[in-house]
């Protein structure tokens, strides 16, 4: 269950956020859209304590597990490593590594769990920092453009992961430009457009519908 009120933020002149509500039930898969600067990343950001609300309140359900645009993977350690590391630290137990090479081999990574972050294809960091963010069994997972780099063979393999993960109880807020992907996975799109809310649709997959969506991102 996410809450969000009235949220604002804003950087210097620009007023990302300006007033914002949202909620979204327990164990929905909602897509975030909007155009490039459009406040989808602030918005996660604040939603996961990344960053602090001008005024406004949002309410989440922990853990909050976050996918990052840019992978933030640490480069001196294996992807194994990688994986366990927060989780080691938090509670040190075999069963991390056990959870890890599960999480790996379902996301087709397992030949690449001894291999360090410049040996992996853009596609496969973000499938690691998909991993990762799963360690530690969250309740709402962010997701800022995940499918950047992803082919569809990997695309395909990530929604049925994540679906399998929301029959589990998981909330998810995929912010992404790639309304192809939205359209095969999420059940809500929700517009951003000027620091408002411009559309809040429950999606039916119809490819005309799709397509009326993305001349909405498109448009200014
Ligand atoms: P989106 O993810 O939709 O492309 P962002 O949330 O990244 O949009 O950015 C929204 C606006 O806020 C942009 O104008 C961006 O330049 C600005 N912005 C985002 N983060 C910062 C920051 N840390 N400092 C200053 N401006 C920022
Ligand atoms: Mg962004």
């Amino acid at each position: 269950m996410i809450k969000i009120h009235q949220a604002r933020k804003a950087f210097g002149r620009v007023q990302v956020l300006n007033g914002i509500d949202i909620e979204i039930a327990k164990q929905r898969i909602v897509g975030l859209v909007g155009p490039s600067g459009s406040g989808k990343s602030t918005l996660l950001r604040c939603i996961q304590g990344l960053e602090r609300l001008d005024a406004g309140e949002i309410s989440c359900d922990g853990p909050v597990g976050f996918i990052f645009q840019d992978f933030q993977l640490f480069p001196h350690m294996t992807v194994l490593q990688n994986i366990t590391y927060a989780a080691n630290i938090k509670n040190k137990d075999k069963d991390n590594e056990k959870l890890a090479n599960e999480l790996l081999a379902r996301l087709g990574l397992t030949s690449k769990a001894h291999a360090y972050p410049e040996h992996l294809s853009g596609g496969q960091k973000q499938r690691v920092t998909l991993a990762r963010s799963l360690m530690i069994h969250p309740n709402t997972l962010l997701c800022d453009e995940p499918t950047s780099g992803w082919d569809v063979a990997t695309t395909s393999d990530v929604v049925t992961l994540l679906k399998s993960i929301q029959q589990k109880g998981m909330t998810l807020v995929i912010a992404s430009h790639d309304l192809d992907f939205l359209a095969q996975i999420a059940e809500r799109i929700i517009l951003l457009k000027e620091g408002k809310i411009g559309a809040d649709v429950t999606l039916n997959s119809s490819s005309a519908y799709v397509e009326h969506l993305k001349e909405l991102c498109n448009s200014t």
